[in-house]
């Protein structure tokens, strides 16, 4: 297994756009998995990781969740979908792809649904079909964004954006000055 470079803002990779997977049984594409939850359970206060804000070429549609206090309970979603939603829940986010190369603790807060009916496929291609509340619906709208090339950020009014992106551009500044 080998840990991934998770891409930082505003790397424009971050935009990709995931490939949907067919060939679950590939050693290529369980080794990306495999990676992917060494990668998760290396970082600091991870909660998930999607493939497109990893340094992968291609990267596929998959997401790996593991919020669990003792790291023991991997979720791996492969071409999820979100078929219905409902409810609406305002509340901040952060993102292991925006400020954390830099100690950057950036948190804002962003409107999502409340309820969130899931389809998707584990990672050996069995199909599985869920309702999502709570932490979870927000983790999972977040990392299906990702995979659709969008990042928190976006979701964010061009004042708050402009604000963070000008917060970034200092901390950048000040490590590069410091000794
Ligand atoms: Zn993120």
């Amino acid at each position: 297994m080998a840990i991934i470079r998770i891409l930082q803002y505003p790397d424009i990779r971050l935009k990709t756009i995931a490939r949907q997977v067919e060939d679950f049984k590939s050693p290529e594409f369980q080794q990306i998995v495999d990676n992917m939850f060494e990668t998760h359970y290396a970082a600091e206060n991870c909660a998930a990781l999607a493939a497109t804000q990893l340094d992968i070429e291609h990267p596929p549609h998959v997401t790996v969740i593991d919020f669990s206090e003792k790291k023991n309970e991997p979720l791996c979603l492969v071409n999820a979908k979100i078929v219905e939603r409902s409810g609406k829940r305002t509340e901040p986010e952060g993102c292991m792809s925006v400020g954390c190369d830099i100690g950057a603790n950036v948190y804002e807060k962003v409107s999502r649904a409340d309820i969130i009916k899931v389809e998707a496929f584990d990672r050996h291609g069995e199909p599985l079909n869920f309702e999502a509340d709570g932490f979870m619906a927000k983790c999972i709208q977040h990392e299906l964004d990702h995979l659709d090339g969008k990042i928190f950020l976006d979701c964010l009014s061009k004042l708050k954006r402009h604000r963070i992106e000008q917060k970034l551009l200092k901390l950048k500044r000040q490590l590069k000055t410091d000794p």
